[in-house]
């Protein structure tokens, strides 16, 4: 049983002790001395949530009611108390629910010390404010278990969520950590790709041989069955199912009777005449739950699975891309599968690459056939060859307009991600429509942190991908780098800000521009 108060005493010395080192200690110690469910419920609580990331249920309150307390003849609250007052918040519904849900709140507040509570209203506000992030925790859990953090932040990242994995480290099975498994409906991060500019790039890294697939402009989605329930996520792990019907029923009339099985691939929406519409249009139906029927009808979706990363309720992270890939053949029919081919050569990549284009599609993957599936993992095993220049920024401030775009925040400042930080790399005020500039100016006013009268700074959430003609060096910025021409492509409603491009990718594009240009300076 573990105490209230003494979680509440842990988070008063976490947020008074200056060091991380100290932080991390105190929460080590604390950790180490709890039982497999109150793990569990510390560590969510201490990431400052009602209930682990895996799970979709909400509070729905708006705060903790303030109480008198005094209630010191009740015996002390235990972790378990909160669970069950928080159980019984979320299963709260229907008519008077929001009173059932106050009543119960109280009823915990009243029983509640001054530090408990204070504690509470934190869990309950969803931000813990002490410096306690998940890297933290995540450190911390390593550090009681005595295993290095790699080992944890991996099982994070195969569970999908952190509280899955304490229980894990300190348990009594030491292999357990390792042998983490993903879980069907618990999403997973995607794996990403890094930029190359050719085929001879990846076949280098991938000594020699090299799959392709054309790149899909289209909407990224995990998709897991079994039995008859499926489910949908999107990049960024919002559940996406309501959205995609079609998708679906298209997976429960074809992988029906499936035992579990977890698919990643791209939709794309196409127009009555079946050609591959703007990005743009297909995140609009991302977002409308309501009207998505007549969506079906009017905005099609065609399916493109590239990767398998569950089959007959067994992972295939571990194994190779070329095994993955048979698994994904077989549970699929071979249905749905995007276009592909093994390329030897530079030459075969070129002409791959053609062949992608003259289709429609804005590049090609080039992935390592020997490599396995590394969730939320950004290396060279994939790449992705564009031939338009882009990179994702993200927006940190933007200038008031003027003439004709009076009463719009209009000229926007580009940043890519430098370490913790965002460093600016150009301006522009290009590429949006009026509809788009009058809705992007009410979102930054939504995250404006400061307003000089003429630039309005913003927290850094808007992420979009910016053509440019050239990355040029530049004395103004302290980046040192500056997008010539810069013009927003679209706005990447599906990525985070901690998915723009990096200032190193940046220096490394700069440094590819002069494969195919001469240098200009010595
Ligand atoms: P980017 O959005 O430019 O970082 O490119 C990576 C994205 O391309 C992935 O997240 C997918 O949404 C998309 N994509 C399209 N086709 C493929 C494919 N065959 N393999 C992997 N990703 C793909």
């Amino acid at each position: 049983m573990a105490l209230l108060a003494d979680l509440a005493a842990l988070r008063a010395r976490v947020a008074a002790s200056p060091g991380r080192l100290e932080k991390r200690r105190l929460v080590a110690e604390y950790l180490r001395a709890l039982g497999p469910d109150d793990l569990t419920r510390a560590v969510t609580y201490l990431s400052g949530r009602a209930f682990p990331v895996s799970d979709p249920r909400v509070l729905n309150v708006r705060g903790l009611p303030v109480a008198e307390s005094g209630a010191s003849s009740q015996a002390p609250l235990v972790l378990e108390d909160v669970a069950r007052t928080f159980d019984d918040v979320a299963a709260a519904a229907g008519p008077g629910s929001r009173r059932q849900r106050d009543s119960l709140l109280t009823e915990l507040s009243a029983r509640a010390s001054d530090a408990e509570r204070d504690l509470l209203q934190r869990i309950v506000y969803g931000e813990m404010r002490m410096g306690l992030s998940e890297g933290l925790v995540l450190e911390a859990i390593a550090e009681a278990a005595g295993v290095a953090p790699s080992l944890v932040r991996r099982a994070a990242l195969v569970t999908g969520d952190l509280t899955a994995v304490a229980p894990l480290a300190l348990g009594p099975d030491p292999a357990a950590l390792a042998a983490a498994q993903p879980r069907v409906f618990v999403p997973l991060l995607p794996m990403l790709a890094e930029i190359a500019v050719g085929p001879a790039d990846a076949l280098a890294a991938h000594e020699g041989a090299t799959a392709m697939e054309y790149k899909y402009d289209g909407a990224r989605i995990q998709l897991h069955a079994a039995g008859d329930r499926v489910a949908i996520w999107s990049r960024r792990m919002s559940d996406v199912t309501r959205s995609l019907p079609d998708i679906v029923a298209l997976a429960r009339d074809n992988l029906v009777g499936a035992a579990p099985l977890i698919l990643d691939g791209e939709v794309v929406a196409l127009d009555p005449a079946g050609r591959p519409l703007p990005f743009q249009e297909l995140m609009r139906r991302f977002r409308r739950v309501r009207g998505v029927e007549e969506a079906m009808g009017s905005l099609p979706l065609s399916l493109h699975l590239f990767d398998c990363l569950m089959a007959d309720g067994r992972s295939c992270l571990d194994e190779p891309y070329t095994r993955r890939w048979e698994t994904l053949a077989r549970v699929t029919g071979g249905r749905w599968l995007a276009e592909r081919a093994m390329v030897a050569s530079v030459e075969e990549g070129d002409a791959f690459m053609a062949r992608a284009l003259a289709a429609g599609h804005e590049g090609v993957m080039a992935k390592d056939p020997r490599s396995p599936y590394e969730p939320g993992g950004r290396g060279k095993k994939w790449f992705k060859l564009k031939t338009a220049l882009t990179v994702d920024c993200v927006i940190v401030a933007a200038d008031r307009g003027s003439g004709r775009r009076v009463g719009w925040l209009s000229n926007y400042h580009l940043a890519v991600r430098e370490g913790d930080g965002w460093a600016e790399v150009g301006k522009t005020f290009k590429g949006l429509t009026d509809r788009e500039f009058t809705e992007m100016t009410e979102r930054l006013r939504a995250l404006a942190t400061a307003d000089d009268g003429y630039t309005v700074r913003v927290s850094p959430e808007v992420v979009v991908e910016v053509d440019y003609n050239e990355i040029q060096k530049s004395p103004t910025y302290p980046s040192g780098f500056a997008l010539r021409f810069a013009r927003i492509a679209r706005i990447r409603e599906d990525k985070a800000p901690g998915q723009a491009t990096t200032l190193d990718e940046l220096r490394r594009l700069y440094d590819l521009q002069f494969a195919t240009k001469g240098r200009a300076e010595p």
